[in-house]
């Protein structure tokens, strides 16, 4: 189809219109701001004494500057075998599969082992606020039923070398996610004339404050996800990426950029991203303030904050201006056991195995209502392409043969649910 839509809500429209168009009903939502729009539509299964199945996308995506492209950002050009432009990983390479999979089910006459609910939604990559937390917070009513999930940022190939010089591909499945929470840090302290002696400096407790603060190495946790996914990892490399190994995080690189990844999840980490203070040379200010990115572990987070506590000192205050918790699932069960199925039938030399993201995903949202999430939106992706780079990257691709076999690895999922 060549329309084009412009905004979350034409787009959401356009999604409701195909799905309407081979007969589901669909539910279209403004969550609380005009052109917020969010699509429901739900697929009845056999066995509705089942929880349903939760299948989740987000139609947003990060604003993108046609200069620096190579192809213009919103042409969805297919182009050297690959479908290219803002959006392509995330997450519009799933919702195309999704919808052209919801489509096919209702024109098949398709009945699903359970009921599947599949979302299509808004502002997720600015943390969901009109899109995923909206929806959770006002209309639960929509998750009904829903006991798990499948969304974004999982179910990708990472190809490893084997010792017997045989590669290996690992689908990664999202099982857990780290902490997003940003902390704002004040010191009030006395104003005053620059020239004379003062000893209670707003400017310098605070910077004192963030220089503790960033110089911080938090300890090296093995939480559930990460330990089973470098596990695998040895299992199939042969190399030693077990908690002893010296400088894990620079080891990990052997598996190339996914380390990026994967190293920030060994640890917590709070960066220092915005600092203010002063409005005259002359002038010491009665306030300092900055801002510390933190991004926490599950099961962390008590010990995190006791952590930053020393760290500031007490003259400084801290208050949270987002605060999403971690969430972390098991990789067990029939819905992991369908998802290993679906990958091995279409690559009989994948395997599946859990990790954790270092950000965030819709997924947060769904894990306050004890909906276990998981990160599964399938690609079979070339062993050179460094797939972390395209997030939100110039240039922002997807190979077609990654999105036909993505389609599917989904469509055996979904009918084996
Ligand atoms: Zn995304």
């Amino acid at each position: 189809m060549s329309e084009t839509t412009v905004g979350e809500a034409d787009c959401a429209r356009w999604v409701a219109d195909r799905l309407q168009e081979v007969g589901y009903a669909t539910e279209y939502v403004e969550s609380g701001m005009p052109g917020r729009g969010n699509v429901f539509a739900r697929l009845a299964g056999s066995d509705p004494t089942r929880g349903a199945l939760l299948v989740h996308v987000h139609l947003d995506v990060v604003p993108a500057q046609a200069e620096d492209w190579s192809v213009h950002p919103f042409s969805g050009a297919v182009r050297d075998g690959f479908v290219w432009g803002r959006g392509a990983v995330d997450m519009k390479d799933m919702a195309g599969m999704v919808l052209a999979l919801a489509r096919q089910f209702k024109r098949d006459g398709t009945v699903p082992p359970r009921d599947i609910v599949f979302a299509f939604l808004a502002d997720e990559e600015a943390g969901g606020t009109w899109g995923s937390h909206w929806l959770v917070e006002h209309r639960p009513d929509l998750f009904e039923g829903v006991t798990e999930a499948v969304g974004e940022v999982g179910g990708f190939s990472l190809t490893v070398d084997r010792p017997d010089g045989t590669v290996r591909r690992l689908y990664l499945v999202e099982t857990a996610e780290k902490g997003l929470s940003w902390m704002r840090l004040t010191c009030d302290a006395t104003a005053g004339h620059g020239s004379f002696l003062h000893t209670d400096n707003a400017v310098t407790e605070i910077a004192a404050a963030v220089a503790r603060i960033g110089a911080h190495k938090f300890p090296l946790v093995m939480t559930e996800s990460v330990a089973q996914f470098l596990t695998a990892l040895s299992e199939e490399t042969g190399l030693d990426f077990s908690p002893e190994t010296p400088d894990l995080e620079t080891a990990l690189f052997k598996i190339g950029n996914l380390a990026r990844i994967i190293g920030a999840t060994l640890r917590d980490t709070a960066n220092p991203t915005m600092l203010s203070a002063g409005y005259k040379a002359n002038v010491i200010p009665q306030q300092a303030e900055a801002v510390i990115d933190c991004r926490v572990l599950p099961g962390r987070q008590k010990e995190f904050e006791a952590t930053i506590d020393e760290l500031i000192g007490p003259n400084v205050t801290r208050e949270w201006i987002t605060h999403l918790d971690a969430y972390e699932t098991t990789f067990d069960g029939d819905l992991v056991d369908a998802m290993n199925d679906a990958v091995v039938a279409h690559d009989a030399d994948g395997r599946t195995v859990p990790y954790m993201l270092s950000g965030g995903t819709d997924a947060k949202a769904f894990a306050k209502l004890g909906i276990r999430c998981f990160g599964f939106a399938p690609l079979q992706l070339p062993p050179d392409l460094d797939f972390a780079a395209l997030f939100h990257g110039v240039d922002e691709r997807v190979p077609v043969e990654s999105i036909v076999f993505g389609t599917r690895v989904l469509d055996h999922f979904l009918r084996h649910c």
